[in-house]
């Protein structure tokens, strides 16, 4: 099969001939529909994030199971299902504290590069090739645990569906369940990539009235104001600090979500918000780099929340967000810029770090 190889942390991708061996037991091969390119791969090939290589990347993947292992009864061939990059072993210490996200199973072997079982299914002539958040979605196929392979409604269009398994599950999530917005609250969502623009989402899904997207990119901004933002700031132009509180008597708001990974825009998301707001911050500096706050940011009180995933629980969660793209309350076709073959990946990281993609998707047959 062909994926997307990284061998060296220099920012390209090989797209090579790798051979994928038969699910082993509680496995799920998956022949992959579509596969999101996201910001944390890139930051993976350019080093910024640890990875063991060489390795198969891509993290958000939806497709149809091509053939099981023995012991899997959550799914069957012929079922389209989206990767969860936050397969959970239900057994850890984690797992058992109903913090899934966290589970010690799912860190041990993705810090390692492979799955459940402490070896990986790819290889080229031989030589191991390692796993990517036990999902590696950038190839025809992938095996992954039982648990990562999350059955969806088969109406439901599996390049959108693609969306959910990373980008839009972190900033729905990010809003509803870790900000918790209510009805007729002040939002503010600093970075419009797919995590903002999802966060977005969910803002407008749970009532609020002020949803204020900040972003340094105009084209950015108007896909922001598709999905449901009130008002734009670039902030390139304009202090949205300042533009938050003017909305807001003066205070601050609601609730400030952070999704730029900069020292900037953090601190912009806490003194954009009024005290006792719930701060969620999504977004990601490099592994190493240090934030500073000045600490009246943080005087009053501020709940301050750091997720990777958006509080999710994908079993649920991807049939819920599912239902809300057919039910027309969730835009998911807004968010995709861009389909590539699995031949362009690089044009379509390019594409990204230049700011051009909301969401590029590598297609396959
Ligand atoms: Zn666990
Ligand atoms: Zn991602």
């Amino acid at each position: 099969m062909k994926a997307a190889v990284l061998f060296e942390t220099k920012g390209k991708l090989s797209v090579e001939n790798v051979d994928l061996a038969e699910p082993h037991k509680d496995e799920v091969m998956v022949k992959i529909s579509a596969s999101g390119l996201c910001h944390t791969d890139w930051e993976t090939m350019h080093g910024f994030q640890p990875v063991n290589l060489p390795a198969i990347i891509g993290h958000e993947g939806a497709g149809i199971v091509e053939a099981i292992g023995e012991g899997v009864e959550n799914v069957k061939v012929g079922d389209h299902v989206i990767c969860s990059w936050n397969p959970n072993c239900g057994m850890c210490f984690y797992c058992d504290n109903a913090q899934p996200i966290l589970c010690e199973v799912q860190k041990n072997n993705n810090s390692k590069g492979v799955l459940f079982d402490g070896t990986t299914r790819a290889s080229i002539n031989g030589e191991k090739i390692h796993y990517y958040s036990l999902v590696s979605s950038h190839a025809e196929y992938t095996v992954i645990p039982k648990q990562g392979a999350v059955k969806i409604r088969k109406d439901f269009p599996l390049d959108r569906a693609a969306l959910l398994g990373c980008a839009v599950m972190t900033g729905y999530g990010g809003a509803v369940y870790a900000g918790k917005i209510i009805p007729e609250t002040s939002v503010v969502v600093i970075g419009c990539g797919a995590v903002g623009l999802s966060a977005i989402q969910g803002a407008r899904i749970s009532g609020a009235s002020t949803i204020i997207a900040v972003d340094i990119i105009d084209n950015k901004l108007e896909m922001a104001k598709k999905v449901g933002a009130t008002h734009t700031v670039n902030s390139k132009n304009i202090n949205p600090i300042e533009f938050c509180m003017e909305l807001t008597e003066g205070r601050g708001v609601d609730c400030a979500i952070e999704a730029a990974g900069q020292n900037e825009s953090i601190r912009q998301t806490l003194e954009c918000s009024r005290p006792g707001a719930r701060i969620v911050i999504l977004g990601k500096t490099p592994y190493g780099v240090e934030i500073n706050l000045p600490f009246y940011t943080l005087m009053g009180e501020r709940e301050i929340i750091r997720t990777s995933y958006g509080k999710s629980r994908p079993r649920i969660d991807f049939q819920r967000l599912s239902n809300l793209y057919m039910n027309g309350d969730l835009f998911l076709d807004e968010m995709i810029s861009k389909k590539y073959d699995i031949e362009d990946v690089n044009l379509g990281f390019e594409a990204l770090e230049r700011g051009e993609l909301a969401r590029g998707l590598i297609i396959f047959n």
